[in-house]
């Protein structure tokens, strides 16, 4: 069985191999605050640097997942309130985190069809971090870096956090254009869940310096202490950890998985395009995620469809939350092969 579900998603075929390495290396009991972990730490920084394209001065920190760095932000970073824009579950979900630590927070929610209208945004002082969710899984949406750049350029006093959970490592990002980066593994890295990576530009450090919040076992400041000698605040997911820099090693540079993943999504958006019973859910091309791709028709087709693709052997995604009866998603991730892509097509061209 192939799973086509976006996250947990279907893990590199080269996994086995990597775990085995992982042991044979005896990485796995190795000493967190020993040179075996810190070499670790900064060939895995190295190479987001290399394979990605993170900017030099970025820091790589390691959480436990996307929800702890929502909760990170508001706690360590945000000094009065964070305003969210977004159209779908994980954007509201991050809101919410928000709200409880920064209860002045604002949700500007769009319609899943439209884009960021940039002109038209006024954006209070009172605050100070805006939260854009860039590839909103839910509804396979996301947003372009033209407009991170943009809304960058209009605010340039104010930090923006970007949400690439479901696209970092599937596409190219601008990370350069904004300061704070996060995303979990079990999406486009292709590896199982359990490990998150925050990425913090240096004026973000300033930033959650100048606030000065201690104490808790995630903050901020307290996990740059650490990461200053390549170290961890408390014993780390170092098996995570090495399977996330074999697939930076094994991966090729971020501009060619970028053109490929496009591709890939034109391919597919074309399959669904032709069939007689189901259509994308998202019209606006602009709006659309590359990642991830949802379909949406008649309740009993979807149902229909995803119990066929089993017997197939492919699991399609469901719908997730509100959209759960009338969507089913696909996963455009790099750990799929373009055989198991096409397989899909095919039998997504049979309705
Ligand atoms: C999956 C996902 C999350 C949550 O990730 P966890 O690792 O479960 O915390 C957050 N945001 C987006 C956009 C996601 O796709």
């Amino acid at each position: 069985m192939i799973t086509f579900a976006p996250g947990p998603s279907k893990v590199y075929d080269k996994l086995p191999q990597y775990m085995q390495e992982a042991y044979q290396q005896g990485i796995l009991s190795a000493n967190h605050r020993s040179a075996v972990f810190m070499n670790l730490y900064q060939e895995t920084e190295t190479l987001m640097k290399e394979k990605l394209h993170l900017p030099e001065g970025y820091r790589l920190l390691f959480t436990s997942s996307a929800t702890e760095s929502w909760e990170i932000i508001s706690q360590s970073i945000v000094q009065s309130s964070s305003y969210h824009i977004f159209s779908g579950s994980f954007g509201k979900k991050w809101f919410n985190y928000a709200k409880h630590i920064a209860p002045t927070s604002f949700a500007h929610i769009i319609a899943a069809e439209d884009t960021i209208d940039i002109e038209g945004l006024q954006i209070g002082e009172n605050f100070d971090l805006i939260a854009i969710t860039q590839n909103e899984t839910s509804n396979a949406t996301q947003v372009s870096n033209a407009s991170i750049a943009a809304i960058a350029n209009k605010y340039p006093e104010k930090m923006i956090a970007v949400d690439t959970t479901s696209s970092m490592a599937g596409i190219e990002l601008d990370f350069k254009l904004v300061d704070i980066w996060y995303a979990s593994v079990q999406k486009c890295f292709g590896l199982p869940a359990g490990l998150g990576v925050l990425l913090v530009s240096p004026k973000a450090i300033a930033k959650a310096k100048d606030k000065g919040e201690t104490g808790r076992y995630n903050s901020l400041n307290f996990m740059l202490e650490n990461a200053q000698t390549y170290q961890t605040h408390y014993t780390p997911n170092v098996f995570a950890i090495y399977l996330l820099k074999r697939v930076l090693q094994d991966m090729q540079e971020i501009q060619h998985v970028d053109r490929i993943t496009r591709e890939r999504m034109r391919k597919l958006e074309d399959a669904i395009a032709n069939t007689t019973k189901f259509r994308l859910l998202i019209q606006n091309p602009e709006a659309r995620s590359s990642t991830v791709l949802a379909v949406t028709g008649r309740e009993e087709f979807i149902s229909q469809i995803k119990k066929n693709a089993e017997k197939e052997g492919m699991q399609l995604g469901s719908g997730y939350g509100p959209l759960k009866p009338s969507s089913f998603r696909i996963a455009n991730f790099p750990a799929i092969t373009d055989q198991e892509m096409e397989r899909l097509i095919t039998f997504l061209k049979t309705y």
